[in-house]
């Protein structure tokens, strides 16, 4: 991704045009509604390929610079995974500033959605951390540019299985590069984290005849697991040691660090977690040079976008499923690149989309909203490569 050359540390420090053009979003919000407590940003990072879509996350942050970074570095890695997985969505993302168990309430979400309508098209949301479908529902009451709701309103749902779909076909384009076959038979994969997406990763490893290591914090997630799905359970610090040959990081980010790496007695690094290395470019060159090949976290977790950029188009799961299954290509593209320019592969994913906004770029750049709504939505599918 395209450098950061300006990163203030304090209010005092702002200049905030300064820091928008230094990651080159189009359009940055401030949403205000203080009878209903509501301080919200929405980032509009580059809609050259279409309206940008990205959550909407709560939390109590530290000051507003803290959270207008937060959301300025979300938005932007929102353009490339919508890029790279094929999408013709742009990169958004929202924040709302509060606590998330004591400061929500429907006339607070009311009123946000409004701010989203607002915008015509151009920023469409969705559930994140901190908020949930419900909340997304009464977005809904004020504008149709939400997604992520329920299946009984004629949402998608729960993202969860199409994403693990998604990690487990990228597992599989590595394990091609790799081992030459893309079978996962007699291959053994490392799990960390028994949660939405790696319950529903162990259950296709384990049916196409993976052996698998799990981690999870809590018991009930292993016993669930375990009622159908044999696995070896380690305590959550020893996944990093077991020699298995994929490590499949499903539970946080920074997992790949310099504490870790050495540990490392895998062969593929492939899971759903977002911002898997701590330092992007350190940690992915650490890997490149112990030649451990890491499928990039955004590529290969693009199924739960993948999901929501469906329902816009009237939901069809099997369609998502499709969508997803279509992972396996695009990691593998990223890998051939990688192996061409000699870079590291999330590098090579990050020119991937970079190369395919400059070509869209070229035709049309700011995205204007609801005259194109449909028309747009329309022909929302995966990209021909
Ligand atoms: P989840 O909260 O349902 O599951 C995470 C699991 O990891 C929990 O069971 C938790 O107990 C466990 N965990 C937390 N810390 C751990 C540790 N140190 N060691 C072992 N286990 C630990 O989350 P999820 O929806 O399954 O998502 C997993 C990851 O994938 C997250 O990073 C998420 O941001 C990312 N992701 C999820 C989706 C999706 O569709 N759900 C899409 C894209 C990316």
């Amino acid at each position: 991704m395209v450098e950061v050359r300006y990163s203030p540390q304090t209010e005092t420090e702002l200049h905030l045009f300064n820091l928008i053009e230094a990651q080159e979003h189009e359009q940055v919000v401030f949403c205000s509604a203080p009878e209903v407590g509501l301080r919200a940003i929405i980032a509009i990072h580059n809609t050259t390929l279409g309206p940008a879509l990205g959550g909407t996350r709560m939390w109590t942050y530290a000051s507003d610079l803290d959270a207008l970074k937060d959301v300025l570095r979300l938005s932007r890695a929102m353009t490339y995974k919508a890029a790279v997985a094929g999408l013709n969505l742009g990169g958004g993302k929202a924040v709302i500033i509060g606590n998330p168990k004591t400061d929500k309430s429907e006339a607070l979400f009311r009123a946000y959605g409004r701010f989203i309508e607002g915008l015509a098209g151009r920023y469409i949301t969705a559930e994140d951390v901190g908020t949930s479908v419900q909340d997304m529902e009464y977005v809904r009451m004020e504008t149709k540019y939400v997604t992520g709701i329920s299946r009984a309103l004629g949402g998608s749902g729960d993202p969860s299985p199409v994403t693990a779909l998604g990690v487990y076909m990228g597992m599989k384009a590595c394990v091609k590069e790799v081992f030459g076959t893309d079978s996962l038979a007699g291959r053994s994969v490392a799990v960390q984290g028994l949660g939405h997406v790696g319950m529903h990763l162990c259950r296709h490893l384990a049916k196409e005849g993976a052996r698998l290591y799990v981690t999870d914090l809590y018991e009930e997630r292993i016993q669930e697991l375990l009622k159908d799905v044999k696995a070896e359970v380690v305590a959550p610090e020893a996944i990093y040691d077991v020699p298995a040959d994929i490590f499949s990081p499903c539970a946080l980010g920074g997992v790949i660090n310099s504490e870790t790496i050495p540990r490392f007695r895998f062969k593929i690094i492939a899971g759903a977690a977002n911002n898997q290395l701590a330092d992007e470019d350190l940690h992915g060159r650490m890997l490149m040079e112990r030649r451990i090949l890491y499928a990039p976290d955004y590529v290969i977790n693009a199924g739960g976008l993948i999901n929501v950029a469906n329902e816009l188009e009237g939901y069809n799961r099997e369609r998502a499923l499709e969508q997803a299954r279509g992972i396996y290509d695009i990691v593998r593209q990223v890998i051939e690149l990688a192996k061409q320019e000699r870079i590291a592969t999330h590098e090579a994913a990050n020119r991937l989309a970079e190369e395919r906004l400059r070509r869209v770029g070229a035709i049309k750049h700011i995205y204007t909203g609801q005259s194109e709504f449909s028309g747009r939505l329309g022909q929302l599918r995966r990209y021909g490569r």
